[in-house]
């Protein structure tokens, strides 16, 4: 069935002149026997360019999308495991919805438990999430810093947040009340940034982002995102409700963070 086709490797470029496509690929950097496996033109001056890997596609994305000799597209409904590790258990499921919610469609959720006790959660949150955008590798959720995992992410600095470096050589300082660079919290003269909604002025404790219902924790696949309580000015909530479930993940209780699939393609990938 095409729609379980996982496009997750590329990108549909549709050009605007008449230049090669090679020659806009070599403008924009790509080098076709170092991120290529595939070019394979369509009608209307259209090229599907399938990368090596999903993390090149990633990579090359943003220099794509901001390309003026061509209009990019990704594929949609291809579906991303996204690990959510170190949020507070009693944290309510719906906030971590809603926060994943900014970087794409939260379809389903889940929470791991042990294997040799069935009935303890072990706290790792599995989202199903067609994405849209990157996902940070970490987030700030009830108060904890929250490391986010999914195949094919591009890792961001665990101290300052931007990509290219890691955490052990960062010299940036980023502040985790304003979540702005070059000072820390105690030097903060800046108005909170609530971690939940985004909004200046109150924290995620005080937030008022409220929702339909607490988010049921299953160690079974539950199905939907966040819905929002009606407000006035949006009487019918979010329609966050969504989408079968597409692809294959197992149900069982070993965890995949396919930290191993993640390693291997970055190692060897020398951008
Ligand atoms: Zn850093
Ligand atoms: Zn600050
Ligand atoms: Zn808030």
């Amino acid at each position: 069935m095409t729609d379980n086709l996982r496009r997750d490797f590329s990108v549909l470029l549709s050009l605007t002149g008449k230049e090669d496509v090679f020659d806009v690929l070599d403008e924009l950097g790509v080098l076709p026997a170092e991120h290529l496996s595939g070019v394979q033109r369509l009608p209307g001056n259209r090229y599907d360019v399938t990368f090596k890997t999903a993390d090149i596609r990633r990579r090359f994305w943003p220099i794509f999308n901001s390309a003026k000799k061509l209009t990019a597209s990704w594929y949609a409904g291809s579906t991303s495991l996204v690990t959510v590790l170190h949020v507070p258990l009693e944290l309510d499921d719906n906030i971590v919805k809603f926060v994943l919610g900014r970087y794409g469609q939260v379809v389903s959720s889940r929470l791991l438990c042990y294997e040799k006790f069935p009935c303890v959660s072990n706290g790792i949150r599995q989202y199903k999430v067609n994405l849209k955008k990157d996902i940070p590798s970490s987030l700030f959720l009830g108060g904890r810093q929250c490391l986010v995992r999914y195949y094919g992410q591009p890792r961001t600095c665990l101290k300052c947040g931007l990509d290219g470096h890691e955490a052990k050589t960062c010299d940036n300082r980023r502040c985790f009340k304003c979540f702005n660079l070059g000072h820390t919290s105690k030097d903060c003269k800046a108005t909170v940034v609530c971690t939940t909604c985004n909004k200046e002025g109150h924290n995620f404790r005080e937030c008022t982002v409220s929702f339909a219902n607490k988010a049921r924790l299953s160690s079974e696949w539950t199905e939907g995102g966040a819905a929002l309580r009606p407000t006035r000015e949006d009487p019918e909530g979010q329609d966050a409700n969504v989408a079968e479930e597409k692809g294959e993940v197992s149900a069982g209780m070993s965890v995949d963070l396919s930290e191993e699939k993640v390693a291997t393609c970055e190692s060897q990938l020398e951008l």
